[in-house]
């Protein structure tokens, strides 16, 4: 199971003391198959990963420009310089993101350039609610899929995280037979083995009850909850209990 913290714009150098506790908590449950990665803004990659040196906790920046080389485009980052200050992962096709203009092709152009500076992705599906309630969350996560993943043989280093727009940051989660279908769904794309596939939106201590007997979940891409420690180790300590 993964759980992945997606820290977006939050933090500072002090709120990563906050992590001690999860750094403790992981210790003491060395046995628990439980994958965690942080996804902390740029600023914060380098210094968490330094703290997070001696434990097998990674860390993942939010978003990457698909440009490999340096050039003329200010204010942002590559892959491989995410890479440099200790990013193992990025996540790419976030729905905040598509909001801002991000369109399928682009995404495709970053998950390769991720993918060549050897970065693993949390690439991001889903639909929002006038396409769910258009009956027409399949088709868009199929064409999210496929133009997202257009030419990338090797599927290993992706992971996918379910997040419907409409229950990013809600409060709301989908019904589970709703997640179920979608889960199953973008599994089954793929014709050879299916990549992780992940949920995210509005995730808590709460309905983390209901959500981890999805069995076909694989773990879970946690915003708001993620930013309180207690909070993140309660889910994480739900799904196992
Ligand atoms: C997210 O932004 O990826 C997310 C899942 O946010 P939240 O958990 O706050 O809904």
């Amino acid at each position: 199971m993964y759980f992945i913290a997606n820290w977006k714009m939050f933090g500072d150098l002090k709120t990563l003391n906050s992590l001690d506790k999860v750094i403790k908590f992981l210790k003491a449950n060395k046995k628990n198959k439980f994958k965690l990665i942080y996804c902390p803004p740029n600023t914060l990659i380098r210094p968490l990963s330094k703290r997070l040196k001696n434990t097998n906790i990674e860390v993942g920046a939010q978003n990457s420009h698909e440009n490999e080389n340096s050039g003329p485009y200010t204010g942002h980052v590559n892959s491989k310089m995410l890479k440099n200050v200790g990013a193992k992962y990025v996540i790419l096709g976030h729905s905040e993101n598509r909001q801002e203009g991000e369109n399928d092709k682009l995404i495709n152009l970053k998950i390769k350039s991720a993918i060549k500076a050897g970065l693993k992705i949390i690439f991001c599906v889903g639909e929002t609610l006038k396409e769910k309630r258009n009956r027409k969350t399949n088709q868009v996560l199929a064409r999210q899929i496929n133009n997202g993943l257009k030419l990338i043989n090797n599927k290993s280093k992706i992971i996918i995280a379910y997040e419907p727009v409409w229950s990013i940051g809600t409060g709301v989660i989908p019904k589970s037979e709703d997640l179920k279908k979608s889960i199953s769904f973008i599994k089954s794309k793929f014709r050879k083995k299916s990549p992780k596939v992940l949920y995210g939106g509005s995730v808590n201590a709460n309905n983390i009850i209901e959500l981890k007997n999805i069995s076909m979940i694989d773990g879970f891409l946690i915003g708001g909850a993620s930013q309180d420690s207690k909070k993140f180790i309660d889910i994480i300590k739900k799904t196992y209990n």
